[in-house]
């Protein structure tokens, strides 16, 4: 992963891509994301974050003959028996109307008379070669979910999760400092490592 190399950020999820492309910048990598470059999206079958990452980087590496990127994340809540889970961004449905999936969140902890709000995202990010080589990387933060939700910065479910440690949620809270206590920039620090790491 040297400066000048060019990887496809296999996401077509808006949010995601300019995240990770936040967090590539520093390291002089041009990120171009599968949309711009008319990738399909491939199906997530898989029944982990990581299996579905490796799927998404390796179908784009594939497709591209480029270095890929995969981003597969969501939200999981305790109470919930750690749904939505990999099924994050479905709970939005086909709109991916999040003030909806929110919505599901809070009907459903309330359902089950739920006194514990502890949730955590978790982000897995695969790197994989056009050779069909990959490696995945996994990082997590925790924290309690607040309704009704607050701020519109972030994407999915930011604004009804606050980290540990804080009082805004990631949806109030600049992103500069979501990058650096995230989900995906914990599993971007230890994709980095290895990846300088392999120089
Ligand atoms: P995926 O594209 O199947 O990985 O969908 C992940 C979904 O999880 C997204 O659509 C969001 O709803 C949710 N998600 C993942 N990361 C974040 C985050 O950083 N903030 C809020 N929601 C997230």
């Amino acid at each position: 992963m040297r400066r000048g190399t060019r990887l496809v950020i296999a996401s077509h999820n808006e949010g995601k891509v300019r995240e990770i492309a936040d967090l590539l910048a520093p390291f002089g990598v041009e990120a171009v994301s599968a949309g711009k470059l008319g990738l399909p999206e491939p199906e997530e079958t898989g029944d982990s974050f990581v299996e579905n990452a490796r799927l998404k980087a390796a179908a784009a590496a594939r497709d591209s003959r480029l270095p890929a990127l995969a981003d597969d994340s969501g939200l999981e809540v305790k109470a919930l028996g750690g749904a939505p889970g990999i099924h994050s961004a479905r709970w939005g449905g086909a709109a991916r109307d999040f003030g909806l999936a929110m919505e599901r969140v809070h009907r459903e902890l309330a359902a089950a008379h739920a006194k514990d709000s502890t949730a955590n995202f978790t982000c897995a990010l695969a790197l994989a070669s056009p050779d069909g080589k990959s490696e995945v990387f996994e990082g997590k933060v925790f924290g309690t979910l607040t309704w009704p939700p607050r701020g519109a910065r972030g994407f999915g479910y930011d604004p009804i999760f606050v980290p540990e440690g804080y009082k805004q949620t990631f949806g109030e809270m600049e992103p500069s400092l979501k990058d650096s206590i995230s989900h995906r920039a914990r599993a971007f620090e230890k994709l980095m490592l290895a990846a300088y790491d392999h120089d």
